[in-house]
């Protein structure tokens, strides 16, 4: 057997199965998912009608480029006017997170005739070269310079530097609650001046929601708890309900300066890809996913703040709606691990954060299950019964 490049520490876990907020191993054993894949099975996994669509696509049509129309395009379409921001109406289907990252730079050039870019401390956009010149954590471009010039990295949440965003500056991205930074929200004075300084200088504000977005924090968009509209918006993760997709949408005085022949992207858009995001939204909106995710959100919030109270380990609970963040004192490998060895399934995020992406559809069993398996866990490691503190 060949090697599989490891990029990923190894979790050490078989998943033979998985079903909405649930997977099991190979000897059967049951876990409650609050990983779910980086967020991306937010709608649960196999949800049915995604995947009814996707067994129907696969019986109609399965490869065709945006030069030729497929009827699912259109029905794709039609689906995501009702959550796609009001403006925003041409979009563009990709197959990840980076990619949709990559288009939206090179909208912001061509669009403005500009070259800067402006990013934050701590965000994510992505490991491909574009994105990764605009991520501004540096942990994950270390050995993989020189990356794209003309990119600018200002304090996340600091008011003052903004008067950097300036004339000749094509797009500032970011991320309204910074994910694998660490579960942090952007201020909302810090989105509004960020907001206006935009308009100011006539630069593009590209959010990037591909964490944040579909339901997640609690509105179809992280943006809807801020006063600050995108002109570009991106989106991944959750949008295919767990199918390869990711999408740019733009308003038409953006799409007024793009050409054929700008972008291209083999898979992107494919009939598949457009059978996933069509039925995603139609789930989004008819199962009311988003004041689930709100409500829920809301619960597990106030049951992890009041059963870590008193931690000495913890040193807070923080985030929006099924995006949360337990940061700890410590390292938080020894309690990732204990959660899964309680049948719990959580990820890290920043370098002392536990972060909790459940899908939608968590009872409240659930949260009181999950957080009391986490809790537990946490009382562990602050019993001394684990290695890897930082103090
Ligand atoms: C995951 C993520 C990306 C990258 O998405 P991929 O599908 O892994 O390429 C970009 N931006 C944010 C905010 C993310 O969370």
């Amino acid at each position: 057997m060949l090697n599989y490049l490891r990029f990923y520490e190894d979790r050490g876990l078989l998943i033979a199965r998985a079903e909405a907020q649930y997977v099991w191993d190979a000897e059967g054993n049951k876990y409650l998912d609050f990983h779910t894949g980086h967020g991306v099975a937010f709608l649960g996994h196999r949800n049915p009608r995604v995947v009814e669509a996707l067994k129907r696509q696969l019986d109609e049509v399965m490869t065709a480029t945006p030069s030729f129309r497929v009827r699912v395009r259109d029905e794709m379409l039609s689906a995501l006017e009702k959550v796609i921001p009001g403006g925003l109406d041409h979009v563009a289907l990709l197959n990840s997170g980076s990619e949709a990252v990559e288009l939206a730079l090179k909208i912001a050039r061509k669009a403005t005739g500009r070259r800067k870019l402006v990013s934050f401390t701590n965000s994510f956009h992505g490991r491909t070269m574009g994105a990764l010149s605009v991520t501004g954590s540096q942990k994950y471009k270390r050995g993989f310079e020189p990356l794209v010039p003309g990119v600018e990295v200002l304090p996340f949440n600091d008011v003052g530097s903004l008067k950097v965003i300036d004339g000749e500056t094509a797009a500032v991205i970011i991320e309204l609650v910074q994910g694998e930074g660490g579960i942090i929200p952007a201020d909302p004075e810090f989105a509004k001046a960020l907001g206006e300084r935009v308009d100011e200088v006539g630069a593009l504000l590209v959010v990037d929601e591909v964490q944040t977005g579909f339901g997640r924090t609690g509105r179809v968009w992280a943006f809807q708890h801020y006063n600050i509209r995108p002109d570009v918006l991106v989106a991944g993760k959750a949008i295919g309900g767990g199918f390869p997709v990711s999408l740019v949408a733009v308003g038409g005085d953006v799409a007024s300066k793009l050409d054929v022949g700008d972008h291209g992207s083999t898979y992107g858009g494919n009939p598949l890809a457009c059978a996933a995001v069509k039925a995603s939204v139609e789930v989004l909106l008819e199962d009311n996913v988003v004041s689930k995710a709100e409500s829920s959100g809301a619960m597990m919030r106030d049951k992890l703040e009041s059963r870590l109270r008193d931690s000495r380990i913890v040193r807070g609970v923080r985030g929006l709606g099924l995006m949360l963040g337990v940061e700890l004192r410590v390292l938080p490998t020894g309690v990732i691990k204990c959660s899964q060895a309680r049948r719990l399934l959580v990820l890290k995020a920043g370098s002392t954060v536990v972060r909790l992406l459940p899908p939608y559809m968590i009872t409240v069993d659930d949260i009181e299950w999950g957080v009391e398996a986490l809790a537990r866990c946490i009382d562990e490691e602050a019993s001394g019964r684990a290695p890897s503190k930082t103090g």
